[in-house]
C-alpha cells in the first residue's frame, strides 16, 4: 500500500513511536503528584512544552496541550463568545462550526479562484464591521494546500483592535514562520498531522492574554486552569518528540517532498481535461487535482484497489459526500468540483512511490472515463 493522504493524518515516526511506548511503560505517574513518580512525569511534560515552543517560536508557558486541532480551534473561538467574528469561508469545520456556535455575528471572507483569501478583503470587512472581536484565518488550507496571508491578516485585525487566531493544523511541522513572525494571539496545532499520535495537539496563547482566557473544560485546574484533566503524559512526550524531529528535518524534507509533488503534478496535468485546484504558494506535499469526466469517489476507490490511498477531495468530512465548501467558495466549476482528488504525500513517500502514485492515478482516470 502506498499512502498518499498525509493531509488527513500521518504515520508515527520511529522516534515518536519509541517515545510513546517507553513513556507509557516507564513514566506512568500523574504529573500533578508531588512524589518522585509524579515529578518524573512532570519533567517530561516540561520538556515537551519546551520542544513545542521551540518549533512554534514562543515561550513554553504560552503552550496549552489539548486533544488536537478541533479542541484547540474550539478553545480559541471561546474568546469570541457572544461577540462578532470574522473568518474565511474555506476554514476547517472545526473553526466554522465553533464560530457559528460561539459568535453573536459571523462574517466570512471568500477566497479568490486561486484559493487564497486576500488580506485586502479582510481589511475591507473589518472596516465594514468595526465591532469585530476576533479574526481567524488558517495558515494553509487542508484541501488545496494554499497558504494564506496570515501576517497581513493579523496586522489588519490588530489595527482594528481585534484578536487574531490562526488554525495552523496543516502548517505546523513544515517550514512555517514562527508565531511571533505571524503575530498571532492564538494558534492551533495538531500532532497527528506531523507524525505524532492522534488525540494530542496544542493551543498557543499569547502571554498577555493568559488572564482573559475562558477555560473550555472545568475541573482540577491543570495547565494553569486553562485545560483541566490529568495530562496524557505519553501523548504529550510523543508530541514533543514530533516537534523536535520536525524542527530538525523540515527544511530538507519540505524541499524533497515539494520536488516529488511537482513531478507528480506535471505528469498528471499532461492528461487532457485535468485541472490543478489552488495556485500560488502551497504546502509542499498537497496536490488537489480534478479530472473532467470522472467522479472523485470512484477514482479514490479505483486507486485504492491498486494500492494507492488518496482522498476524494473533502477528506475532513469523511463518510459524507457533501460537496467541498472550499472548492465551492473558490468558484470551481461543477465538473471539476465533483472530480477533484487530493493527493498528499510526506516524509515517508519515496521517489518510487511518487512515480507509482502518478502512474496509478493516470491508469484510474482512463478507467473511470471508459466506465
Ligand atoms: N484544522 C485543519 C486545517 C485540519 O486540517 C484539521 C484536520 O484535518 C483540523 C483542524 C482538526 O484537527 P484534529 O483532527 O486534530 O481534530
Amino acid at each position: 500500500m502506498i499512502y498518499a493522504d498525509y493531509a488527513a493524518t500521518s504515520p508515527l515516526s520511529e522516534r515518536v513511536y519509541e517515545t510513546l511506548c517507553r513513556v507509557s511503560r516507564d513514566t506512568f505517574g500523574n504529573p500533578s503528584s508531588a512524589h518522585s513518580a509524579g515529578r518524573a512525569a512532570a519533567a517530561l511534560v516540561d520538556r515537551a512544552r519546551e520542544q513545542t515552543a521551540a518549533l512554534l517560536g514562543c515561550s513554553p508557558d504560552e503552550i496549552v496541550f489539548t486533544s488536537g486541532g478541533t479542541e484547540s480551534d474550539n478553545h480559541a473561538l471561546r474568546f469570541a463568545e457572544g461577540k462578532t467574528v470574522l473568518t474565511s469561508s474555506i476554514e476547517h469545520p472545526a473553526v466554522l462550526n465553533a464560530a457559528w456556535n460561539a459568535a453573536s455575528r459571523l462574517h466570512l471572507a471568500d477566497p479568490g479562484a486561486d484559493g487564497r483569501v486576500s488580506a485586502g478583503t479582510i481589511a475591507d470587512l473589518l472596516r465594514e464591521v468595526p465591532e469585530t472581536a476576533l479574526v481567524s484565518l488558517m495558515y494553509a488550507n487542508n484541501e488545496t494546500g494554499v497558504i494564506q496571508p496570515v501576517r497581513e491578516a493579523a496586522d489588519a485585525a490588530h489595527a482594528a483592535g481585534a484578536l487574531f487566531h490562526c488554525d495552523a493544523v496543516q502548517g505546523a511541522g513544515h517550514c512555517m514562520p514562527t508565531v511571533r513572525e505571524l503575530d498571532c494571539d492564538l494558534l492551533s496545532v495538531s500532532g497527528h498531522k506531523f507524525h505524532a499520535p492522534k488525540g494530542i495537539g496544542a493551543l498557543y496563547i499569547r502571554k498577555r492574554l493568559a488572564g482573559q482566557v475562558p477555560p473550555l473544560l472545568y475541573g482540577g485546574g491543570q495547565q494553569g486552569g486553562l485545560r483541566s484533566g490529568t495530562l496524557p503524559v505519553p501523548l504529550i512526550a510523543a508530541f514533543g518528540e514530533a516537534c523536535a524531529e520536525a524542527a530538525e528535518v523540515m527544511h530538507e524534507e519540505d524541499a524533497r517532498v515539494r520536488r516529488l509533488r511537482d513531478a507528480m503534478a506535471e505528469e498528471l496535468l499532461a492528461l487532457p481535461g485535468s485541472l490543478r485546484i489552488g495556485a500560488g504558494e502551497t504546502l509542499p506535499g498537497i496536490l488537489n487535482i480534478a479530472f473532467a469526466g470522472t467522479y472523485a469517489e470512484s477514482l479514490m476507490l479505483l486507486c485504492d484497489l491498486r494500492g494507492v490511498c488518496l482522498s476524494a477531495g473533502s477528506a475532513c468530512h469523511a463518510g459524507t459526500d457533501t460537496p467541498s465548501h472550499v472548492l465551492e467558495a473558490m468558484g470551481v466549476p461543477e465538473e471539476f468540483r465533483s472530480s477533484a482528488v487530493r493527493i498528499s504525500i510526506g516524509r515517508f513517500t519515496s521517489a518510487e512511490d511518487a512515480v507509482r502514485i502518478a502512474a496509478v492515478v493516470r491508469e484510474c482516470v482512463a478507467l473511470a472515463r471508459e466506465g
